[in-house]
């Protein structure tokens, strides 16, 4: 099942127990994003055409990166990572510093500094369509914070907020229904919250996947995504820890 938007076609690739990876096409080109599990990965490039011209990494987690070489061998794929963190991740073909880009078929993919929850962790912004954010930002939460700063994080968060809000969230797992019962802990007088997390329930009572989301509707519900400094989202991310 795939998703246009904006010129993109995104293509959600569910690995692992709650993974999601996802397989990005513009202009005959496309990018496979996370490949925990080549056998999955393999056969959802199969499925959309055959063709793959680029594996990007956002972090060095295995459950992130173990399917990439195999993925990249299969097709002929570059693998694109964070060059600052090449030490953690498979040998990169092309090695990106923040800011970068690269080509997908004749649109941008903008690699973006997103550390928090690793200090290398990076989100991938294809044009105005969709960011691949890995485990910075998940629907209604936010990874944890295994290497950062709260300042850190928070800033990563900030620089999510402020791209176009129609963009597609594509995140690293579907926890998005344990981060709806925080939220509402958190934040019980938001409506919006409230609306977000009743259809989460529903969606996930019928085994459907809660993403990609738009980042408009993150803006409104997430609270982690809304906290106004790194104090307030040192203190919410320290709560989850224990919730
Ligand atoms: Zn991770
Ligand atoms: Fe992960």
């Amino acid at each position: 099942m795939a998703i246009s938007h904006r010129g993109f076609t995104i293509t959600r690739v569910p690995m692992l127990a709650d993974n999601y990876a996802w397989l990005v096409a513009h202009g005959g080109a496309s990018a496979f994003v996370d490949p925990a599990d080549a056998a999955a990965a393999i056969g959802a490039v199969e499925d959309a055409g055959g063709r793959l011209d680029w594996v990007l990494l956002t972090h060095h987690h295995d459950d992130h990166i173990a399917g990439a070489v195999a993925l990249a061998a299969r097709f002929g794929a570059l693998i694109a990572g964070n060059a600052a963190d090449a030490a953690r991740l498979p040998k990169l073909d092309v090695a990106l510093a923040p800011g970068q880009t690269i080509d997908l078929g004749g649109a941008a993919v903008r690699m973006i500094a997103t550390p928090g929850h690793t200090v290398g962790h990076v989100t991938y912004v294809f044009g105005d369509a969709a960011a691949a954010c890995g485990d910075t930002l998940f629907s209604l939460g936010c990874g944890r914070m295994f290497e950062g700063t709260p300042a850190q994080f928070h800033a990563s968060l900030q620089a999510l907020a402020a791209l176009d809000p129609e963009t597609l969230m594509l995140c690293g797992h579907e926890y998005t229904l344990s981060n709806a019962r925080f939220g509402r802990h958190v934040d019980p007088d938001n409506a919006a919250l409230a609306a977000r997390a009743a259809e989460v329930e529903r969606l996930r009572a019928a085994g459907a996947p809660t993403l990609p989301v738009r980042l408009a509707d993150e803006l409104v519900a997430n609270p982690f995504l809304r906290a106004a400094s790194a104090e307030e989202f040192a203190r919410l991310r320290a709560a989850k820890d224990r919730f």
